[in-house]
Formats: structure tokens, C-alpha cells, sequence
């Protein structure tokens, strides 16, 4: 199940989150400061031990004084323009940190809009690929996750997920039936 709901995403309360980090995993501004803040300092002592992530992977932590059990650390790409694979990253980002809670036996994650930030993804094409990712893992590949919330801390891309979520796009047009299998 696919969820999409507006806020801080600091106050889900199922297995897991997801932080849009940087690659030094060791804090920063947006979303994953406020993760940081809300974990405690355990997290930041945690993440210093592994040794940064890749651009497009994912990591998981302990969630500490978080209501979640876990933070999966992703990296989203930097939006360069879109000929840096850019694309394919960030569909990577929601892959992999599906596979970690899948590996982990992890029943409900929850994702921020990743990139989305001061990483300048463009809203509209980050939020579909976010939608389309998600699902087509849950429909190719047997997966331990059983609910996954995008948590939308902006009007706008709570609106473009909720759109995405109905089937279409943000001007209210269907979706093209290419999506459909
Ligand atoms: P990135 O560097 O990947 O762009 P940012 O943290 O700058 O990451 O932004 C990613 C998204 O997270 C943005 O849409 C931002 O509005 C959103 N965001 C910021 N704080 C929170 C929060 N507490 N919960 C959920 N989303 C948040």
C-alpha cells in the first residue's frame, strides 16, 4: 500500500524512515537535520562509522530516540541538468532502500521527497519517478514491506505526489496507459 501524506516525516511511527542525506552521512540541513535532531546524538556516533555513502545507495542506522526503528541514509543526485544520470539515481535511491528494509524484514518506510531540497531535482519529474519506482517494486519483486508513506513537507509536493497517487498528472490529465502492465 501506498500512502501519501503532508508533514515531518520525524513522526512516522512504523519501522523505518528514510533521510535524503548528503554523502558524508554526517548531517546536514532540510530533512536530514531534522532527522538528526529528533534521533538524539546516537545517530550522528552511529553514522560516523560507516564511512560516508555513494550517491544512489542507501544505509541503514538504528533510529534511537526517533518513534521509527530505523533510518535508511540514501543520497540523492545533485540536479545538474539531467545528463548526469540524474534520473537513474534517484530511481536507485528508492530501490535500494527498499532492498535494505526488504533485507531487514521492515513492514512499513517512509520516504521524504529526496532531492527535492537544495538538491534542485525538478518536482514534477522527481515525484513520478518516486511513484512509479515504489510501485514497480512492489509489483516485480516479493517484498517484506507492506505499507509506504511519502512524507510531503511542501504544498506543492504534496499536491504532485497526491496527483501521482490518483493517476495522473498535476494538471488533472490521465496518466498515460504506457504505465499500465
Ligand atoms: P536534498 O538535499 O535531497 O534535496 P533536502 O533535505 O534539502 O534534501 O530536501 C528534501 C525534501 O525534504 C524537501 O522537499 C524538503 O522540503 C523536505 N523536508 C524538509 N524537512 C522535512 C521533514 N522534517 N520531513 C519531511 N520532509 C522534509
Amino acid at each position: 500500500m501506498i500512502r501519501v501524506v503532508q508533514g515531518d516525516i520525524t513522526s512516522y511511527r512504523g519501522d523505518a524512515i528514510v533521510n535524503a542525506a548528503n554523502p558524508s552521512l554526517l548531517g546536514g540541513g532540510g530533512v536530514d537535520g531534522a532527522i538528526h535532531r529528533a534521533a538524539g546524538p546516537g545517530l550522528l556516533r552511529e553514522c560516523e562509522t560507516l564511512g560516508g555513502c555513494e550517491v544512489g545507495q542507501a544505509k541503514l542506522t538504528r533510529g534511537y530516540e526517533l518513534p521509527a526503528r530505523y533510518v535508511i541514509h540514501t543520497v540523492g543526485p545533485v540536479w545538474q541538468g539531467g545528463q548526469q544520470r540524474e534520473k537513474s539515481l534517484l530511481a536507485s535511491c528508492y530501490i535500494q532502500s527498499m532492498q535494505l528494509a526488504h533485507e531487514h524484514g521492515l513492514k512499513g518506510i517512509a520516504f521524504p521527497n529526496i532531492s527535492c531540497g537544495v538538491y534542485g531535482f525538478p518536482k514534477a519529474a522527481a515525484c513520478e519517478i518516486a511513484y512509479r519506482v515504489v510501485n514497480k517494486v512492489f509489483d516485480r519483486i516479493p517484498v517484506s514491506i507492506e505499507e509506504v508513506v511519502f512524507y510531503c513537507f511542501e504544498d506543492e509536493l504534496y499536491r504532485l505526489m497526491k496527483a501521482q497517487l490518483a493517476g495522473a498528472d498535476a494538471d488533472g490529465r490521465t496518466r498515460a496507459r504506457e504505465d499500465s502492465r
